[in-house]
């Protein structure tokens, strides 16, 4: 059986490789000159780092398992296990712990000083419609709360805001904690855990992931092969693939469509109308990476801090990438890598800077954060790297989209979808929606 896997990102590769195993042949058709989509490595000087994802769930298996499949498992590591901080309200603090940023101990969070004041509960049943995580727990727990510290974590994940995100698809362990948030949160942390790291990397980088996956299974791979057009012919499929100027038709027995919404939306709009069309309604955050090499920086403790979109910076968020990997630390020498994210939901006018401004903007921010005891050093190497639809928004009623999308995309004989538009923008979780799309490819 041929199957056309469109989008040569994780979820494509991972469909590919599920398809591989079960003896079908899959062929990648990946519209940019590199696979790995999202899982992306690039060069800061002298060093390779990853400049899209940079660690993966271990708390589920999929990612790990396809991990272990190509043969990196001897490079999985676990991040320095040293605790992350936020910006508040003028200061660097120690991120207390919380569950999707309801705190689980209200003692850590009153010492941190990310709150100006106290939280108090006010327990709510929990509503069997969706409802956006800002209303869900704001009502519970109060604004500060949603501003100061579910804000930030949504933001690391989703770079989206919790006033527009779907409690029940972007933040689930949160309506889990019940009506009186702070005792559900407690009661979680308390609860016996699985043991090591919840995040695993990959020595050298996550970004290695794509092409170790392509060299395990050995299926066919092109980029630079847009597909243009998908339609049914006879009991299979024909595409047409390539550049506008030389379109090539070419006939499969099955497509999965691994491509983010809008591309897939497009595809999909004569083969299943319906599920194009909720495709067209997830909308997608863009975003900016900007890596650093530094010399001479003194940074605070910790392996990075976020901030709060209330707070006057930029950049949401900065991972002292070389203190939190050692692989990193060891590649750098003496030097410092340090990544930047800037961009979210709804804020497109950052993006239209120059690589130098944003490098500059990044600095600056860096600068007013560290600089009062420590130093950013000087910067020997910059990487800007733009993720225009980085990553797609779970908004409230997510879940009935997906649910319509499959549906849909299930009537219709031979064609699966998969990715990060679905059931969880992880790696993990899209790893496993290739998984499960290729397995229902050769089931048929
Ligand atoms: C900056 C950033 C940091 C992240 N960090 C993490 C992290 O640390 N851990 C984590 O688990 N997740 C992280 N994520 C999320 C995760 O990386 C992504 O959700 C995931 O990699 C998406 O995989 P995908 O295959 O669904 O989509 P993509 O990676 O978007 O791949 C889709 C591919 O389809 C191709 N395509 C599109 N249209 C066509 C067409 N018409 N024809 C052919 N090809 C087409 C694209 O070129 C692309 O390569 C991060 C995301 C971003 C943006």
């Amino acid at each position: 059986m041929r199957v056309a896997v469109v989008g040569g990102g994780i979820a494509g590769l991972s469909a590919a490789f599920r398809l591989a195993a079960a003896g079908a042949e899959p062929v990648v058709l990946e519209g940019s000159p590199e696979i790995g989509g999202k899982v992306r490595q690039a060069r800061l000087g002298d060093l390779t780092v990853d400049v899209g994802a940079e660690a993966m769930l271990a708390r589920r298996p999929e990612a790990l398992d396809l991990v272990e499949a190509v043969g990196l498992s001897a490079d999985v590591v676990a991040p320095e296990p040293i605790p992350s901080m936020v910006w508040s309200r003028g200061a660097l603090r120690a991120l207390p712990p919380t569950i999707m940023g309801v705190p689980s101990d209200l003692a850590a969070l009153d010492a941190s000083g990310v709150l100006a004041g106290p939280v108090t509960s006010t327990p709510l049943p929990v509503p069997d419609e969706d409802v956006s995580v800002a209303q869900f727990v704001g009502d519970r727990l109060g604004r500060e709360v949603v501003d100061r510290l579910v804000e930030p974590l949504l933001g690391g994940v989703y770079a989206g805001h919790a006033d527009r995100l779907s409690l029940r698809s972007a933040a689930p362990v949160i309506s889990e904690l019940g009506p009186d948030l702070l005792a559900g949160a407690a009661a979680r942390a308390a609860a016996p855990k699985a043991s090591g790291p919840a995040l695993v990397g990959v020595r050298g980088g996550v970004g290695r992931v794509p092409a170790a996956v392509v060299a395990a299974a050995g299926f066919e791979v092109r980029t630079g092969a847009t597909v243009r057009s998908i339609r049914r012919d006879g009991t299979g499929w024909e595409l047409v693939v390539g550049p506008t100027t030389a379109p090539v038709r070419e006939r499969f027995d099955a497509v999965v469509m691994a491509a983010p919404a809008p591309a897939a939306s497009r595809l999909l709009a004569e083969v299943a109308p319906r599920a194009a069309f909720a495709l067209a309604g997830v909308d997608y955050a863009s975003m900016v990476v900007v890596s650093l090499l530094l010399e001479g920086a003194d940074l605070p403790s910790g392996t990075g801090f976020l901030v709060p979109p209330v707070e006057p910076l930029e950049i949401k968020a900065a991972t002292f990438s070389s203190r939190k990997w050692a692989w990193l630390a060891e590649a750098a020498g003496g030097a410092t890598v340090l990544r930047a994210s800037i961009g979210r939901a709804g804020d497109t006018a950052v993006l239209q800077r120059d690589d130098a401004s944003l490098v500059d903007l990044a600095v600056a921010d860096l600068r007013s954060v560290v600089e009062p005891g420590g130093a950013i050093g000087s910067v020997t190497a910059s990487m800007v790297q733009r993720w225009g639809g980085g990553l797609p928004q779970y908004e409230v009623g997510h879940r009935e989209l997906v649910r319509t999308v499959l549906d849909d995309v299930a009537a219709v004989p031979g064609l699966e979808v998969c990715g990060a538009a679905y059931e969880g923008v992880g790696i993990a979780a899209v790893v496993a929606t290739g998984r499960a799309a290729a397995e229902r490819t050769v089931a048929g």
